[in-house]
């Protein structure tokens, strides 16, 4: 063992003795009952943060117990936009792990096994109330005006009562006994916090045998070893009651911390109606996971902020670096719009900064004009070549926020090359197109600069005896074949010298 290595190891044996902390292992539990949204995301995102940060796993577990909100392929869907995120689970479904299956809808054994045990140990019971009678005691309630319950009527059924109601096979749940006091908890987020329930015995098996979402993820938390819970404030309600489950299995339970509610800027309510929280319609609007990312992080705390650190968009490295449990507020988070587009454009000048990122970004690009322009997809008109998108996204650099700027009509121009049917006819201004591309041929590529080439081409006009407006029109048509769009000085700055040569060429060769 080197020196090294055995430091590291005694390191971890005194503070696993001394201080008797477990490894950090976190998870991620959404339900796939929908796609992936920026409330998931930021969860998924600190829990990510927090596992990196401490050395510990952080778990996909999929909860899909309530199957009749089970969405087709949403499981593969949330995945998909984790992965796309950079959030990469340790364990999950799709990568496996020693504490799986990582699906609730495959635990169902282990479920099983344990219900058994807080029957046994009387922390749990059957119910056999049938579904008029819980409506009757809903409706009482309400008439009363009361917020309705269970009456935990089936606390109290005799052994042989049961036993036979269970040979009859009776349609049945299986609920837990909560305690009439439920106990103030620590959370590493709010501090001490008591809630009072005053709710009936939740049911923990469902009559389809399913368990129910506390029973089930309390059972998961355990047996996957989950250390922290981070997850969002609308499930604190439910932690003192997780808390006595625990203490009915006679668990160590992790730790619990949740995460502040995130809102509009204007504090109103996100909501998954809103097309424009899916972590997907940022994907397909050219958003970058990082800006993505750098958007949540602004919104709430969660990190030290030294000096500037709201004006970077960081990278994966540095957010775990910067992430602090301590400094998440417990006041709503809010959202900021320019904010992302200004991290988005942060983000495509870091990519652009390393030369690695350009065949990615190439591709990207040209399969966003692809995709915009699929009548022009086989006519060879499409303007894709390696060396022309290099030469646009550079000049894009600090232009843009977005890459599917790009590919707005009025930048149509860069990629469809103009028709030859709409060459020039006028044989004095096809002659002087002529001189105009010899004279060119001679520029540094640098100075293809909007004001320098619109003082050269008005010099050019007028040298000529050229009308300039008239000119200006022709030349616009022979470099984008367009009536409209930026000024053609401009045009010809974004075409780059290379291009606008081609385009030139092509309109005298005809
Ligand atoms: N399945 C729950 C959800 O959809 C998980 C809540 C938790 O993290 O305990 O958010």
């Amino acid at each position: 063992m080197t020196l090294r290595l055995f430091r590291t190891f005694t390191l971890q044996v005194i503070h696993k003795r001394f201080y008797n902390q477990s490894p950090v292992r976190v998870r991620f539990a959404p339900s796939p009952t929908g796609q992936l949204h920026l409330g998931g995301l930021r969860t998924a995102l600190y829990n990510y943060l927090f596992a990196r940060q401490n050395g510990g796993s952080f778990i996909l577990r999929i909860e899909d117990t309530d199957q009749l909100r089970v969405e087709v392929g949403a499981m593969e869907k949330l995945q998909e936009d984790l992965l796309w995120s950079g959030i990469i689970p340790d364990e999950g479904p799709m990568t496996g792990g020693p504490k799986g299956p990582y699906v609730q809808s495959k635990r169902l054994d282990l479920y099983r096994e344990q219900i058994e045990k807080l029957l046994e140990n009387g922390s749990a019971y059957y119910c056999f109330c049938s579904e008029r009678r819980l409506e009757m005691l809903r409706k009482e309630a309400m008439k009363a005006g009361e917020v309705p319950k269970y009456d935990n009527r089936c606390r109290h059924l005799e052994k042989e009562v049961i036993a036979s109601k269970l040979s009859r096979q009776d349609p049945h749940c299986i609920r837990f006994k909560l305690t009439d006091k439920p106990k103030p908890f620590h959370d590493l987020v709010y501090g001490d916090v008591s809630i009072s329930q005053g709710e009936g015995d939740p049911v923990v098996i469902k009559s389809d045998g399913f368990p129910t979402y506390h029973f089930a993820n309390v059972v998961d938390d355990h047996f996957m070893e989950i250390s922290h819970v981070l997850r969002g404030i609308e499930w604190q309600i439910s932690t003192p009651k997780h808390l006595e489950m625990y203490q009915a299995f006679g668990w160590t339970p992790p730790q619990f911390g949740h995460l502040p509610l995130i809102l509009n800027a204007d504090g109103t309510k996100l909501s998954k109606r809103q097309g424009d929280i899916k972590v997907e319609s940022f994907r397909k609007d050219g958003i970058f996971p990082l800006a993505l990312l750098n958007y949540i992080t602004y919104a709430g705390g969660g990190f030290r902020r030294t000096e500037g650190f709201q004006d970077v968009c960081h990278t994966y490295a540095n957010l775990i670096k910067q992430f602090d449990i301590s400094k998440i507020n417990t006041s709503s988070s809010k959202l900021h719009h320019d904010k992302l587009m200004e991290f988005n454009k942060l983000e495509l000048s870091n990519l652009l900064d390393d030369t690695n990122n350009m065949g990615f970004l190439v591709r990207k690009l040209q399969d966003m004009v692809l995709e915009a322009f699929p009548d022009r997809r086989n006519d060879g008109s499409l303007q894709l070549d390696d060396h022309h998108m290099i030469t646009i996204l550079e000049w894009a650099r600090d232009r843009i926020t977005k890459l599917t700027d790009l590919i707005s009509k009025d930048l149509a121009f860069l990629w469809v090359a103009p028709r030859l049917s709409k060459a020039i006819e006028d044989p004095e201004i096809l002659a002087s197109l002529r001189t105009l591309y010899t004279e060119l041929q001679n520029w540094e590529r640098s100075n293809f600069e909007r004001h320098q080439l619109n003082d050269y081409l008005k010099k050019f006009a007028n040298d000529n005896g050229l009308k300039f407006p008239a000119f200006m029109k022709s030349l616009r048509t022979v470099l984008s074949g367009l009536q409209h769009g930026p000024s053609v000085a401009e045009m010809m700055e974004i075409l780059g010298k290379d291009k606008t040569l081609d385009r030139l060429k092509h309109c005298h060769s005809h």
